[in-house]
């Protein structure tokens, strides 16, 4: 019987390349800035999204020898790193949830030794259920203070007010090891007055907490995603969270140009990710030729077309029509026309002198040009958080020096 190949790779198909030598580089930098700091702090990555579209199963294997903590959204995410390390005889990390979980999951999580975020006032079920589940060990939890994100957590003045005095009566169960908050306005600003007003109520929503609620000192206080680490050292505390610059992607241009202020310098950080795709067909369209649906683009001459197996289906944005390049030979060649489900079509007139097939950088270097997700996300109206997250699971990904 033949395979069904739709959403799988087929042979003729884009790749994802993962550059293990950029990856280290990057926590090299972050435990730099650590000890710069002067505080022996725990670096985390934080994984969700499919590892940011990296791909978590290539990438966990890379990083996880690298950092102390891994931050993920499911609790199945968190299970595939305990199978992980079992399976390869790897050291056990601490692994904490970042998202949303029920009973059933709040159980294994427990019996698995991972760590999980009381965010919201559902808690006070799961802890019933805890108990009922008859847990060996209790389930360690950090409080999720809101400082102004207005997402998960408990404002300290509901903590003060007793929103989290049922983990008083579930300290069987339930462990407070931890205390976060997130922030809101980090990557859009180069000045951190919103930022630091929530580092303010951080404090106040500490000490609400450590006057009622039995936690375990010293608690893990942690706060910082890549902006802040980067560039509000007063919010770095006991562990960072850091997503998308171990990936090697500044989170903003605003963040570049504060670390430049705040540490005098700008920390190097190395894309760990690029995208290639062989040619479909390699082919001369005559001059008038329509390419693409809605017959968008006319050839205004004879043009040499690479037909690419790509399209919005693998995660490159239709909004990148008519405005996108790739590269081909280090040369940029325009994408023609409509992005389509499976298909591209680009403009390699002047980057191959015939007709065979052609490597094409999607996102990356290629010789002397250099082609950024930023410049992606700009075409595609986005931020580059999202172009890399909805890359498609289905991709090949391929680990490179
Ligand atoms: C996504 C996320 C991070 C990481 O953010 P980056 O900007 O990618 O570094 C950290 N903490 C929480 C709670 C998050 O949701």
């Amino acid at each position: 019987m033949r395979e069904l190949t739709s959403g799988a790779s087929g042979k003729v198909a884009s790749w994802l390349e993962l550059s293990a030598g950029a990856l280290a580089a990057n926590v090299a930098t972050f435990r730099a800035l650590e000890e710069e700091g002067g505080g022996a702090r725990a670096l985390g990555a934080v994984l969700k999204g499919n590892a940011y579209g990296h791909g978590l199963g290539p990438l966990l294997p890379l990083v996880h020898p690298l950092v102390d903590i891994l931050y993920l959204i499911t609790p199945e995410d968190a299970l595939a790193v305990r199978a992980l390390e079992e399976a390869r005889g790897l050291p056990r990390k601490q692994v904490l949830v970042l998202g949303a979980m029920d009973a059933e999951e709040a159980v294994a999580l427990a019996r698995a030794g991972v760590e999980a975020v009381v965010g919201d006032g559902s808690w006070r079920e799961l802890a019933a259920e805890l108990r009922r589940a008859k847990l060996g060990q209790p389930l360690r939890v950090h409080v999720h203070v809101d400082t102004g994100l207005g997402r998960e957590g408990f404002t300290p003045g509901q903590i003060a007010n007793g929103a989290l005095d049922f983990l008083r009566e579930s300290a069987d169960v339930l462990r407070v090891v931890g205390v976060l908050s997130h922030f809101s306005n980090t990557e859009d600003v180069t000045e951190q007055t919103y930022a630091e007003s929530q580092v303010d109520v951080f404090e106040g929503g500490l000490a609400a907490l450590r006057g009622s609620v039995p936690v375990e000192e010293p608690l893990q206080r942690h706060m910082a995603a890549s902006a802040a680490t980067l560039v509000l050292p007063r919010a770095r505390y006991d562990a960072l969270r850091v997503g998308i610059s171990l990936y090697g992607l500044w989170p903003s241009t605003e963040t570049r140009l504060s670390a430049r202020l705040v540490l005098g310098r700008v920390p190097e950080l190395r894309p760990v990710l690029s995208w290639r795709s062989p040619s479909q067909v390699v082919k001369w369209l005559p001059a008038g030729s329509y390419v693409g649906y809605g017959c968008t683009y006319r050839c205004p001459e004879a043009t040499r077309v690479a037909v690419l197996p790509v399209g919005y289906f693998d995660g490159y944005p239709r909004l990148l029509s008519g405005k996108a390049h790739v590269l081909v030979n280090g040369k940029r060649c325009p994408v023609l026309g409509r992005v389509m489900m499976n298909h591209i079509i680009v403009d390699v007139t002047r980057a191959t002198h015939d007709e065979r097939p052609v490597t094409v950088t999607l996102l990356g270097q290629d010789g002397d040009e250099h082609l950024p997700v930023e410049s992606l996300a700009e075409w595609a109206q986005t931020i580059h958080y999202e172009v890399v997250t909805r890359l498609g699971g289905h991709l090949k990904r391929v680990v490179v020096p």
